[in-house]
C-alpha cells in the first residue's frame, strides 16, 4: 500500500504561490481574552502549520483544489493536536475508497481522540469515545451530570470541557515523560545524583553548624 500521506510540493518554482489550504497560521486559545490568537515562537515569528494537502484538478496554471475532506483534526491522548488524513492520497476521488477513513476513525475511537470542535462530553455521550479515556476529573463529573456542548467551528474557541481535557492530557504526558526519563537513567547517572544530594546535605549541615558557632560567639 502506498504511503498514506502525500504532501504537495509548494513553491517549487520561484514566485509560485503555495498550494491553497495546505498551510495556515497556528492559532491557540487565550485564557485572558477568551479568544483564539495566533501562535508566535520565542522570537516573535508567526508559527505556520502544514496540513495534509488536497489534490488539484484542471490546467497546471489554473488548477483548483478538489472539494474533499482530506483530514480530521483530533486531540490525541497525549494532549497534542494532529490533522489525521482520511484519504489515502491527496488525489483520491471523493466517495470511492473510504477504508483509510474507517481505519483512522476506529483508531481515534480506540485511543479516545476527541475531534476538534466537539465537546468531550458529547463525544462520550454520542458513543464516539469511551468515558474511561477521559483524563480530566471535572469532565468526567460533567458527563455524569449530563452536560454537553454544541459543536463549534474549528476556528471558534473550544468549549471549557475540551480545554480542561487538553490541559489534563498534556499534564499527564509531562508526568509520564518525567517517569520514563527517570527509569531510563543509567546506574552511573543515578549514583552521580546521589553523590550530589549527599554533598548538598553535607554543605547545608556545615553551614548550619557554622551559623550556630557564629551565633554562640556573640
Ligand atoms: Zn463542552
Amino acid at each position: 500500500m502506498a504511503h498514506s500521506i502525500l504532501w504537495l510540493e509548494e513553491k517549487n518554482k520561484a514566485g509560485a504561490k503555495p498550494a491553497p489550504r495546505s498551510r495556515r497560521r497556528a492559532m491557540t486559545y487565550d485564557e485572558k481574552s477568551g479568544r483564539m490568537v495566533p501562535v508566535e515562537d520565542d522570537l516573535g515569528n508567526p508559527v505556520i502549520e502544514r496540513l495534509p494537502a488536497a489534490g488539484h484538478t484542471g490546467p497546471v496554471t489554473h488548477a483548483s483544489p478538489m472539494q474533499v475532506r482530506r483530514a480530521i483534526e483530533f486531540l490525541k491522548f497525549d494532549g497534542s493536536m494532529i490533522a489525521a488524513q482520511i484519504t489515502g492520497a491527496a488525489a483520491a476521488v471523493p466517495d470511492t475508497d473510504r477504508s483509510h477513513e474507517l481505519y483512522i476513525t476506529a483508531k481515534a475511537r480506540y485511543h479516545g481522540w476527541v475531534e476538534k470542535g466537539v465537546c468531550p462530553c458529547d463525544a462520550v455521550m454520542s458513543g464516539a469515545i469511551k468515558k474511561q479515556r477521559i483524563v480530566d476529573k471535572g469532565v468526567r463529573e460533567a458527563i455524569d451530570k449530563g452536560e454537553r456542548c454544541q459543536r463549534t467551528a474549528p476556528s471558534q474557541p473550544p468549549c471549557k470541557h475540551f480545554r480542561a481535557e487538553e490541559a489534563a492530557r498534556k499534564a499527564r504526558n509531562v508526568e509520564e515523560d518525567a517517569k520514563r526519563c527517570e527509569a531510563a537513567k543509567s546506574d552511573a547517572a543515578k549514583s552521580a545524583d546521589r553523590h550530589t544530594e549527599a554533598l548538598l546535605t553535607l554543605t547545608e549541615r556545615l553551614a548550619g553548624e557554622a551559623a550556630k558557632k557564629a551565633g554562640g560567639g556573640k
